[in-house]
């Protein structure tokens, strides 16, 4: 308040010292209070009394030493903080200082010396804050910091130029912070990355954005490089005035070798899988000519077989007309066999022209092909399912389930089977053929979808061990899924899923 102003009608009347009196008695977060020129108590406000806990009439007359710790006391810190603040007007403080109750509290102090107007010393004007909170959540957070070792968390002035330095960052980058805090941040990047500016673009950027994050490569204390994970953020003051960056850093080499070292495998991976896949083309096409060519002599064999019954059956007797009947029956299974290796190899060369094909009108198909009307066999396929399917492949694979389930049951027992199909929830068209036969056991079924693994001799059950793995190709290249549920002597369950379709 300046002389020239005049004093508010409600202060009107007051002395400006009672109106400082006011004032200092209606503080209660700062602890403000007199000394006289030896350090002795002379007035004491509310706040004084709510930090420190003495009432004024314990207090003043008292010398300011009772709020220091003993070993202070002896030290002689209490003279030796009125004799600075004599000589040089002013001291400032932080550090723990003792209640009336005995408890410590963190304290900032400022002391400012009074003089009169002659530049005697009247005493000693003391104010004090209370920042106990404030200390512990900064050590709270210094802890943090410090426990972190896995990550380098620093930070940097305006200009770049380290201001912090935590255990992580000597771990990680091998610098103490006695060797590394006041210089430049620059020095962890490559000579590469400091040539094409990095190190100012990253402040910019984050200046700019609020935030840069990156990975790169950077470079130890030892000379070593180490991939790292970065992410800087500018510090701005309570003022919006930048106060400077933190940076944390993470090294990510591990990381980043563990990647090469999968993307090499990969790389060698596919390597594999095309020469597997060449090879598996070769001899697909070479199975495929083979069995084309076996099919002229066996057809030669199964004529003049034949021929030879007809035309001289009544000159041979019993043992060679059992050998005849031998070679008749040989004859027959390889030729089956040649079919099935024909029809494996086209379902696996050719390109499968997929269309919207009704389930219903399949498994007719697929029915009739068996011959005679089975008895056991009951369809019930809603007409309204169609699949995206290539229809003929779709019939062989319906015709090869069928024909399982009727084939493989306890000799002497009427097979039972049942064909139903039904839509899914997941866009797939589902068909499940059942039968109450002799079952699987779990750890056979995935095996028996390969070509020629059978779980019977040729003598039970005939067959030539191609059917299923038809199945597998064939469903496969419809891009469609199948599976089985069955256990030994419950009888099995064979599914298909294929898209689908609309009709
Ligand atoms: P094949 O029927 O010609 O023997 P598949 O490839 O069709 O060849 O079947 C392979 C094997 O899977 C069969 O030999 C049989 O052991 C088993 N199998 C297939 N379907 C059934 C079924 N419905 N019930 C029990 N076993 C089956």
């Amino acid at each position: 308040m300046t002389r020239t102003q005049p004093l508010k009608p409600e202060f009107s009347g007051l002395h400006s010292e009672e109106l400082f009196r006011h004032l200092v008695n209606a503080v209660t977060d700062y602890a403000i209070f007199v000394l006289d020129p030896q350090g002795h108590i002379a007035s004491w406000n509310p706040g004084a009394e709510r930090i420190k806990g003495y009432k004024p009439d314990e207090i003043i007359g008292k010398h300011f030493s009772i709020f220091y710790e003993e070993e202070e006391k002896r030290a002689g810190k209490p003279d030796f903080e009125l004799r600075v603040a004599a000589r040089e007007g002013r001291f400032e403080d932080e550090g723990w200082r003792v209640r009336k109750d005995g408890t410590l509290f963190w304290a900032n102090v400022v002391i400012t010396a009074i003089h009169d107007d002659n530049g005697r010393l009247l005493g000693f004007g003391k104010i004090t804050r209370d920042l106990t909170e404030r200390r512990a959540a900064e050590e709270r957070y210094r802890l943090l910091v410090e426990g972190v070792t896995d990550y380098a968390i620093f930070t940097l002035d305006p200009t770049g130029v380290i201001t912090s330095w935590n255990p992580g960052a000597e771990r990680i980058k091998g610098y103490t912070p006695d060797e590394i805090i006041g210089q430049h941040f620059s020095r962890f990047y490559t000579p590469e990355d400091v040539e094409a500016g990095l190190p100012a673009t990253v402040l910019q950027s984050a200046l700019q954005s609020g935030h840069w994050e990156g990975e790169g490569w950077r470079v130890r204390k030892d000379g070593l490089r180490f991939w790292s994970s970065v992410v800087v953020t500018p510090l701005w003051d309570a003022r919006g005035e930048l106060y400077g960056f933190s940076k944390i850093t993470r090294d990510i080499s591990d990381r980043q070798q563990l990647l090469e070292q999968i993307k090499q495998h990969a790389d060698e991976l596919e390597v594999r899988v095309r020469d597997r896949e060449q090879t598996n083309a070769e001899l697909e096409a070479f199975s495929y000519s083979v069995s084309h060519d076996l099919r002229a002599p066996l057809r030669i064999i199964e004529g003049f077989a034949t021929a030879l019954e007809e035309d001289a059956g009544d000159k041979l007797d019993e043992t060679a007309r059992g050998y005849l009947k031998e070679i008749n029956g040989a004859a027959v299974r390889m030729s089956r066999l040649v079919q099935d290796l024909l029809e494996y190899s086209r379902v696996s060369r050719t390109e499968l022209a997929l269309g919207p094909v009704p389930v219903g009108e399949a498994v007719e198909n697929a029915v009739k092909q068996l011959g005679e009307p089975a008895t056991g066999l009951k369809v019930s396929v809603p007409a309204k399912l169609w699949v995206m399917a290539h229809r003929n492949t779709l019939v062989q694979v319906i015709f090869n389930l069928v024909s399982n389930a009727l084939k493989f049951h306890p000799p002497g027992v009427h097979p039972q089977v049942q064909v139903g199909c039904e839509a899914r929830p997941n866009g797939f068209v589902r068909l499940s053929v059942t039968d109450e036969g002799i079952g699987i056991a779990p750890q056979h079924h995935e095996r028996i979808f390969q070509v020629f693994e059978r779980l019977h001799g040729p003598d039970g059950y005939p067959g030539t061990g191609i059917g299923l793995a038809i199945v597998k190709r064939g469903i496969e290249r419809m891009r469609g899924r199948y599976g089985l549920i069955s256990e030994p002597g419950k009888g099995s369950t064979f599914w298909i899923e294929l898209p689908a379709a609309k009709g």
